[in-house]
């Protein structure tokens, strides 16, 4: 479960980008957090696995209060939650295969990744996640030959490698077209129903959340201002 107490986060500018927010997510929960550019969608997602420290309040995942974490458990509790970028974040000049196993070796310089360091079962493991999200044929293809929505398939493939209770996803359709996007929207939704890992989704498409998500979050200027099922979203936001 994830739960946000009275959280705030200003940055060090002296922007308020989250205020009073008050919210407890289940296992199990496909959330959309919606609202304008600017509204602290964005914020709220990335404080969850503390790529962002909150100004006050508490944040507790699963149990771990994660303002307390230090230096090696950050990186320990952050391997249990996936994220997902809107760029892919990839290797693109190296297989499809070789970016996901290097989830398994996260703190290894590049160079070593590329010697065949890999155990038989982390490949297995790897072609696995490969086949849940249908690019099992492509894992031996550059990156930079897939299409935009084939790519986020290869980061949701490598996020999955890792295990995690928890996928968090910062726009990851923002830069696919429509058709692209319900592929995409698919397999996170798959992987939430199959696997029973929570999805978090920031997303400016309103009417694909509704469609994929049970929960909605509109966000307004740092505060939450609807939370709900899909159904009982009104117009306003
Ligand atoms: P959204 O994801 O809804 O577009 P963000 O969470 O990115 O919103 O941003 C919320 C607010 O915080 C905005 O006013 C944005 O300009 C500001 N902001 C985001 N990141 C930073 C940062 N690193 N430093 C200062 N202000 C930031
Ligand atoms: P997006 O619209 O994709 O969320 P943004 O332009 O909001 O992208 O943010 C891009 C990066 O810049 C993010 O890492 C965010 O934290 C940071 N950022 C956003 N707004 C500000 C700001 N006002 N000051 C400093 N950094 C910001």
């Amino acid at each position: 479960m994830i739960e946000f107490i009275n959280v705030e986060k200003t940055y060090p500018n002296g922007t308020v980008a989250l205020e009073n927010i008050n919210l407890k997510i289940e296992q199990g929960e496909f959330v959309a957090v919606i609202g304008l550019s600017g509204a602290g969608k964005s914020t709220l997602i990335r404080c969850i696995n503390r790529m962002h420290d909150i100004t006050s309040g508490q944040l507790v995942v699963d149990g771990v209060d994660v303002g307390k974490l230090k230096g090696k458990q950050i990186r320990r509790f952050r391997r249990r939650i996936g994220m997902i970028f809107q760029s892919f974040n990839l290797v693109t000049r190296t297989s499809v295969i070789n970016n996901v196993l290097v989830s398994f070796v996260p703190d290894l310089p590049l160079w070593r990744k590329s010697l065949g360091i890999f155990t038989v079962e982390q490949k297995i493991k790897a072609l696995d996640a490969l086949d849940k999200v249908g690019i099992l044929d492509k894992a031996y293809i550059r990156v930079d030959q897939l299409s935009g929505g084939q790519q986020q398939r290869v980061a949701l493939a490598r996020t999955l490698a890792q295990n995690p209770d928890i996928i968090l996803a910062d726009e990851p359709i923002a830069s696919l077209d429509p058709v692209t996007s319900k592929l995409v929207m698919d397999d996170f939704k798959k992987v939430n129903k199959e696997m029973n890992i929570s999805v978090i989704m920031n997303i400016h498409h309103v009417e694909v959340a509704l469609e994929y998500a049970d929960r909605i979050i509109g966000v307004r200027k740092g505060e939450i201002v609807f939370d709900g099922e899909a159904a009982l979203v009104t117009q306003e936001l």
